[in-house]
């Protein structure tokens, strides 16, 4: 079951060392005096980028703390291995890399996307082709060099869903990313229904306190293997510290994933309710994020807030409210913004763990402060 593998994944070997707590490995070197055995160790590296047999190398390559998250995080999604990034950007950089290598530039990508991984794609700024469609279109979409098909489900910041198992075969041979940050592998994991990559930005739920970031794909052993080689040569890695706060947030991820879900779904039927609300976005497999199109001003509303916290990111143990036309989908063009159904009325809350009623409060107030009738200036 879900909720004690979250305690327990990742924590392998420790009661047998005499240990409790995962230890923090803060080594960047690590000493051998076998020079032989040790470029024999790197060779194997080298060739295919697997885990390192024995102590670590240098901390580019591998970290035994961080490897204790990546299992964990493996175990939880139900794939063979992850790979940690210092950010959910340099994950997603590091799998176009990947792509990229193979000769595969070409990315299929169903909007909406997270504002920054959009803007990525859309720069081509890593050498990579994006071509946008819906998930009907992917197959249509798919060339003889297309390396990925990429979806968010539920998507930042529509909540919008979709069915990965059916995209999944649309796909064929071409990997499909899922990026899975929203739903956690507590509502969904996509590695079951056919998804051959799954990305989080841990600084989200993974690490849940709103005080560490990284990133992680969860996949097979062989794209392991190549997301590791180009760490490796690109030195995205993640903290060991915070590879310690994030295995450390899994153990409560279910408890907090659950208990904020049911005050979201909550809230969505309060705020659906509500005539200063014209439209409420949940997804159907729940999960703590809420948004909603407001019928006044929705940055009158960000500046109403005094419990929830007006900012961005998501998945933390407090409320946290953003207005995506102007923050986080900012850098996407207003009409892809538009055409992807990101209204200008839309607001993004990501739920937290405070009580019910106090979260309806303060939203109730901060919905009266926004009188304005009308968007014109947006
Ligand atoms: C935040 C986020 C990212 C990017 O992650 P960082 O850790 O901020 O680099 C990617 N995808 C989704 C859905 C996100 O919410």
């Amino acid at each position: 079951m879900i909720d004690t593998e979250a305690v327990h994944a990742g924590r392998e070997g420790l009661a047998e060392s005499g240990r409790h707590a995962v230890p923090i490995d803060l080594s960047t070197t690590y000493p051998s005096y076998d020079v032989e055995a040790e470029a024999a160790r790197i060779d194997a590296f080298a060739s295919d980028g697997g885990r390192l047999s024995g102590p670590p190398v240098y901390g580019r390559l591998d970290n035994p703390t961080t490897s204790r998250f990546e299992a964990g995080l493996a175990a939880l999604e139900r794939t063979a291995d992850a790979v940690a990034f210092a950010s959910g950007m340099a994950a997603l950089s590091a799998v176009l890399l990947v792509i990229a290598s193979q000769g595969r530039r070409h990315v299929v990508a169903v909007r909406p996307l997270y504002g920054c991984s959009d803007h990525l794609l859309e720069s081509g700024l890593l050498g990579t082709e994006v071509t946008w469609t819906d998930p009907a279109g992917v197959a249509a979409a798919i060339r003889p060099d297309t390396g990925l098909v990429m979806v968010e489900t539920p998507a930042n910041p529509t909540l919008a869903e979709t069915d990965i198992a059916a995209l999944a075969r649309s796909c064929g041979t071409v990997p499909l990313l899922v990026d899975n940050t929203f739903a956690t592998p507590v509502l969904q994991r996509p590695a079951e229904y056919g998804a051959r990559l799954v990305l989080h930005s841990a600084t989200k739920y993974l690490g849940g306190h709103g005080d560490v970031m990284g990133g992680v794909v969860a996949c097979d052993d062989e794209f392991a293997a190549a997301l590791r080689q180009i760490r490796f040569a690109t030195g995205g890695v993640l903290h060991p510290l915070a590879g310690y706060l994030l295995l450390r947030g899994l153990a409560t991820l279910p408890v907090r994933v659950r208990a904020a879900s049911a005050t979201a779904a909550e809230l969505a039927g309060r705020l659906a309710a509500d005539p200063r609300v014209l439209r409420v976005h949940y997804p159907r497999i729940g999960g703590a994020m809420v948004a909603f199109e407001v019928a006044g001003d929705p940055r009158e509303v960000v500046a109403g807030v005094r419990l929830v916290t007006p900012a961005v990111s998501l998945g933390s143990v407090d409320t946290l409210i953003q207005h995506p036309a102007s923050i986080s989908h900012r850098i996407v063009a207003e009409g892809d913004r538009h055409s992807a159904g990101i209204s200008d009325r839309l607001l993004r809350l990501s739920v937290g763990l405070e009580h019910l009623d106090d979260l309806w409060a303060d939203l109730d107030q901060a919905l009266s402060e926004s009188r304005s009738p009308a968007l014109a200036a947006l």
